[in-house]
Parts: structure tokens; sequence; C-alpha cells
């Protein structure tokens, strides 16, 4: 029956035009929502694929992994500056990076003395940036202090951090599932929210429509761009508002980032 209710879900899905349910259709009749479908991913190919944009060697590496990794470098800079002209200060804070990778901003951040917790829902992922944090820590200055790495969906997160930072990771969850994330990990959170997100403009959903009637081999999880407006209106109910933004665009790659402060204490 399983089978038969698979083979009917895909059929029904490939009498649909629009893409969007088409690929809901195959992932339920894959026997998984969403969030499975990700961490698979983020254990597979996807750990392969990212692990290389955001390493450091060359080799293997194409044109546009290369232009990727570039803006992906500029968000991880951008979100370690907005960190440092805060007033909050970085050395003793304590931070939540929900959906580390493979460390790219812990790691920078454990260098200035924060105590940071990374998790990730990819195991892969998560032993990788603990390789690269035990490297960082044998070159390291006196202020690097080792993160803990745990494997851990975002949304199973607890607990309370000065700052709760979320890079890049919303382009997974659809419209409603992004919000909920959100409002959860401002919920963590006391001094500082920062996310970066794909934006949606209709120049971006245009893009995104052409690259879906061209699916390639690398296209293995689907994306999902974000309005500002969302993005704001989760913070608020939250009790957040955004005090600082940035837009990070290279050829292949486009971010925005919101620094969110406590309605509460707007003034801090
Ligand atoms: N924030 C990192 C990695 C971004 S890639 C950086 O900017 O370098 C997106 C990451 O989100 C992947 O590592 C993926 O495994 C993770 N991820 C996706 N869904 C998640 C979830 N529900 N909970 C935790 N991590 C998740």
């Amino acid at each position: 029956p399983a089978a038969a209710a698979a083979a009917a879900a895909l059929a029904a899905a490939v009498s649909l035009s629009a893409p969007a349910r088409r690929r809901r259709a195959q992932a339920e009749a894959a026997g998984g929502g969403d969030k499975e479908a990700v961490r698979a991913y983020f254990n597979s190919t996807g750990f392969e694929r990212w692990r290389k944009i955001y390493g450091s060697a060359t080799d293997g590496v194409n044109r546009v992994q290369l232009d990727i990794r570039e803006g992906h470098a500029r968000t991880v800079a951008a979100t370690l500056s907005m960190l440092r002209d805060s007033p909050v200060p970085l050395a003793g804070a304590t931070v939540c990076d929900a959906g580390g990778g493979t460390g790219s901003l812990a790691i920078p951040l454990a260098s200035q003395g924060a105590s940071v917790l990374a998790s990730d829902i990819s195991a892969a992922l998560v032993s990788e940036a603990q390789r690269q944090a035990a490297a960082e820590a044998m070159a390291a200055t006196d202020t690097f202090r080792m993160p803990r790495f745990e494997v851990r969906d975002l949304e199973s997160l607890d607990g309370k951090y000065d700052i709760v930072v979320c890079l890049d990771v919303l382009i997974h969850y659809p419209r409603e599932e992004a919000k909920q994330m959100i409002r959860h990990l401002a919920s963590l959170a006391e001094k500082r929210v920062l996310i970066s997100f794909a934006p949606r403009t209709l120049y971006f959903d245009f893009l995104k429509r052409v690259g879906e009637l061209f699916p390639g081999p690398s296209k293995a999880t689907r994306a999902y761009l974000h309005s500002e407006r969302d993005i704001e209106d989760a913070l608020r109910d939250a009790g957040w508002r955004v005090a600082n933004r940035g837009f990070i665009s290279t050829q292949f790659y486009f971010a925005k980032l919101f620094e969110a402060v406590p309605i509460a204490a707007a003034s801090q």
C-alpha cells in the first residue's frame, strides 16, 4: 500500500505543472518531509559539495562554486563586523550558531573569545567543523575557546545565549517553517539575533524559476527565498526589531543579513 500510495502521489505530481507542487509530492512519495531530505542531503552529496565550497582548496572547485565561496565568506565577514561593532563584547559572550555547517563562523568567533555552541543537523558537517576547530586550536591565540559541537536540529535547541546566529539555513525551509524557526531562535537569544537569508524579490524569483526549468545534478534540495517582510514580521512577533541590515551579492550568491535587538531594550 505504501508503494501504491507513492506511485499514486508521483503520478499525480507528474500531471502538475507547478514545480513546487511536483517537488513536494516527490518528497512525500520518498517518505520524507523537507527536514529529512535536508539531513540526508547534508550527510551525503551536500556534505561533499559544501565542504568544498566552504573550504579553501581550489582543486576541483568550479567558477560558480568559487563565486559562492566568495559570497558566503563576505556574509561571514559582515556578521563578524556587525558583532564587533555592537556594544555586546564578543569575548566571554555565549553564542549559539544554529546550522553552523563546517564552522566558518563558529571558529572565528571562538578565536575572539566567545563561548560558542555550534550545532548542525548533519553529523558529517559537525565532525568536519570539529576537525577544523581542532586544527585552529593548534595554531590558536590565547583567546581561542574550543566551541561545543552538537548534532542537533535547530528546532531542538534550547537554553539562553547572548547572541544567536543563523546563517544561510533558511533557504532550506518554506515560508511558515522558516518563520517558526526564527521565532524559536529569537526565544533563545538575550541580546542579539543575526540571520542571513536569500532575499525574495521579483528578480530573484525570476532567476529561480529559470533555474527550475533547468535542474542540474547539483540541485539536490529545494531552495526557498524569503521576503524581508516575512523575516521582520517573525522577529517582531518574538519581540525583536531589525537594527542593522546588510546585503551581500556576488554573481551567483545573494544574501540579506539582519541584526536584531530586543524591542524592549532598543536603546542598548
Ligand atoms: N551556517 C553555516 C552553514 C550554512 S549551509 C555557514 O554559513 O557557514 C546550511 C546548513 O544548515 C547546513 O550545514 C545544514 O546541515 C544546516 N541545516 C539545515 N537544516 C537544519 C536544521 N533544521 N537544523 C540544523 N541545521 C540545519
